[in-house]
């Protein structure tokens, strides 16, 4: 049954791999040395590597394949297309027949008055178009003054010169000469790494309050927005205490302020409900996705626009477009996606069977001696590693426990990622419960091996 389709032995593709291509977020030389490991095909949550190994993908590729690999349905959709129409613009009045599609599906399945849809081929540069829309929103009603963004540390927004300078990644901005002018941070509602001795309760009050101190700070008539994620993603799946987002809605609801929900990850069917605004009942003026909108078929993001918001835009020309935004290859893939998550009822399957199981497997992990807190939300999950539980205490050497705990998963076929000393997973929404514990025992043992490593190191007390 395992085909091999690679033509070159492992190691030359390696080598290949480290003469030519440069990857994204990686350190090249470190790679060079160990050589990549080469994923070839894929079927349900199953990864197939260039030696033949079976992986088991706790990640959903970078949390987008959601209804899975394999789906012939989108392979199909796709050629449909390409001998269709492969490609036009929806610049200077035209439009064709997938765009208008996918914008009309995805007005329908947006809360609220989310009624209009900015294309753009990802996450970032949808962030980016959100950038220029709110700031171009505000100079439209006379207000160009308005113009500060603010988000929030160690949130991720995208790569991009604008989204990263959204995010709140240290590591990112001391990269090129980032943020971009009018940005501004306030902190991330992490209750275990911050929450020192206060309650969770009031730790998500007193981290939704700096929006409050930092749009008094900076003046009502100078702010334009407020941009988060509903449950940060690349961050470590850090879980906002309870009264965190209705704190935030009721402040953005005093102040003549928008709101941006960035829903790259917790968009369609991450959390339990099509969107993660449904999941914490904010009411966004832009919502951003990506990601999930095609199951990572084809690249496309877009940001989906409340009628305020897009009624001003449309007074006059809003100088802003890519050559791919609304790509029609690219939503009619999205759209068969859509289909089959509508169809097979991959949202409900979350809520009913996906996330009670991988829950109660989940926080079971929290009986390791590792594993400080366990946290989850629909399918996206993490966990803390410590060295002492009861201290929340963090490692000597922060990332440390977690890139030996995330080497460990790999070397047991399965996919994990490590956000410093938090372990994440967000798998595809179509794994069974029964891969659901073949997964979470390949974490177990890794976790064991990872923590008789550290031992070993001196790591723990
Ligand atoms: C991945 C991600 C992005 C960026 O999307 P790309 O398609 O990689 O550009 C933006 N926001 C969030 C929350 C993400 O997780």
């Amino acid at each position: 049954m395992l085909q091999i389709t690679n033509h070159m032995p492992t190691a030359e593709l390696q080598a290949l791999d480290a003469a030519h291509h440069m990857h994204p977020f990686t350190d090249g030389n470190t790679l060079a040395k160990k050589g990549a490991r080469i994923i070839t095909r894929a079927e349900g949550v199953w990864l197939t590597d260039s030696d033949g190994e079976r992986i088991i993908d706790g990640m959903a590729g970078l949390w987008c394949v959601n209804i899975g690999y394999g789906r012939k349905e989108l392979a199909q959709a796709a050629a449909r297309q390409m001998e269709e129409l492969p490609y036009y613009n929806t610049f200077f009045q035209t439009s064709h027949v997938p765009v208008i599609a996918l914008a009309a599906r995805l007005a329908e399945l947006a809360p609220h008055d989310l009624n209009h849809v900015f294309f753009a081929g990802s996450g970032s540069e949808a962030n980016d178009t959100n950038i220029r829309m709110v700031r171009h929103y505000w100079a439209l009603k006379g207000k160009p003054e308005k113009s500060v963004i603010i988000a929030r540390r160690n949130a991720y927004h995208g790569s991009s010169v604008g989204s990263a300078s959204l995010g709140g990644m240290a590591a990112m901005h001391g990269q090129g000469g980032l943020p971009i002018p009018d940005i501004a941070h306030i902190d991330q509602p992490n209750w275990y790494l911050e929450g020192g001795e206060t309650s969770p309760e009031d730790f998500g009050l007193e981290r939704a309050r700096q929006l409050e101190a930092k749009i008094k700070e900076l003046g009502e008539d100078r702010v334009a927005a407020f941009i988060a994620e509903p449950i940060q993603g690349a961050g470590g799946v850090i879980v906002p205490p309870e009264s965190y987002w209705p704190e935030i809605q009721r402040i953005c609801d005093k102040y003549d302020i928008l709101l941006i929900a960035d829903e790259v990850i917790t968009g369609f069917g991450r959390t339990g409900n099509w969107f993660g605004t449904q999941t914490y009942g904010i009411r966004p003026h832009i919502m951003t996705v990506a990601k999930g909108l095609s199951s990572g078929y084809a690249p496309i993001g877009a940001s989906i626009v409340c009628d305020e918001v897009a009624q001003t835009i449309a007074q006059e020309e809003f100088f802003h477009g890519y050559t791919y935004s609304g790509h029609p290859v690219c939503a009619a893939v999205a759209l068969e996606n859509l289909r089959i998550m509508e169809e097979e009822g991959v949202v409900e399957h979350v809520r009913d069977v996906g996330h009670p199981h991988l829950a109660a497997r989940w926080h079971g992990l929290g009986d390791h001696p590792l594993v400080g807190e366990t946290k989850i939300v629909g399918m996206m999950a993490s966990l803390a590693l410590t060295p002492d539980k009861a201290a929340r205490a963090a490692f000597v050497q922060p990332g440390s426990a977690g890139l030996i705990a995330r080497e460990r998963c790999f070397a047991n076929n399965v996919v994990m990622r490590h956000v410093w000393d938090r372990i994440v997973a967000s798998p595809p929404l179509v794994m069974t419960p029964d891969e659901i514990d073949i997964m979470i025992n390949r974490l177990t043992k890794a976790l064991d091996e990872a923590h008789a490593q550290m031992k070993a190191e001196g790591m723990l007390k």
